[in-house]
């Protein structure tokens, strides 16, 4: 599997650019800024996208995706509770940034949702708490955890939306359960594994 990030926009957001070697088949995670950046790289590693998926609408993961998806002709995915932010109503003032207005959602998904990107295949895991149709998406290993859980951190909630509740039942009930070899791909910082935030996370500790 190719995983590349990108660290794009103002709020530091991490794109994702996951392909398959064999098929050389791709998705595009949240494309939030610098479209041009993230065309480039696809074009780098030769990946034909066919996916372009949201793990939730805030517009540092959202901003890009009109120019990237007309340069790809790829499906956007979001959860069916988040799709109400490609419209460009409810985030466009929130950060006192600017950006082209998504278009709306190709595919509304949600939990337990299959992805299939050429010979990979991702599950989709509805973990809302950040934002309510946040998700997260696992594949072989790894699982990309947008803004629900960073390295030693997890996601805002006191933004609309927002349920420090519903983060922690998220956490607990869905990435908790994974191994904890599950190398964790963030919206915002380093990566890490599922161990590592078991062990010293301090929003998930005791
Ligand atoms: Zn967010
Ligand atoms: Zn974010």
């Amino acid at each position: 599997m190719i995983v590349k990030r990108l660290v794009v926009g103002p709020l530091a957001a991490n794109c994702y650019i996951v392909g398959s070697e064999q098929t050389r088949e791709g998705m595009i995670i949240d494309p939030g800024d610098e479209a041009r950046q993230i065309l480039k790289k696809v074009k780098d590693l030769q990946l034909d996208i066919k996916s372009i998926m949201i793990t939730h609408g805030h517009i540092d993961h959202i901003g890009a995706i009109k120019e990237v998806e007309e340069a790809t002709g790829a499906e956007v995915c979001v959860h069916t509770d988040d799709a109400q932010f490609l419209q460009g109503q409810r985030v466009s003032n929130v950060f006192g940034l600017s950006y082209l207005t998504p278009p709306p959602a190709d595919r509304l998904i949600k939990g337990g949702d299959d992805i299939n990107v050429g010979d990979l295949q991702f599950l989709v895991l509805h973990t809302p708490g950040h934002t309510s149709g946040g998700i997260c998406l696992l594949g072989q290993g790894v699982v990309f955890t947008g803004d629900t859980l960073f390295n030693y951190g997890v996601g805002r909630t006191d933004l609309p939306g927002g349920s420090y509740s519903q983060l922690l039942n998220s956490l607990h009930t869905k990435l908790m359960a994974l191994p904890d070899d599950t190398i964790v791909y963030p919206g915002h910082g380093p990566e890490t594994t599922i161990g590592a935030e078991r062990r010293a996370n301090p929003f998930l500790r005791g």
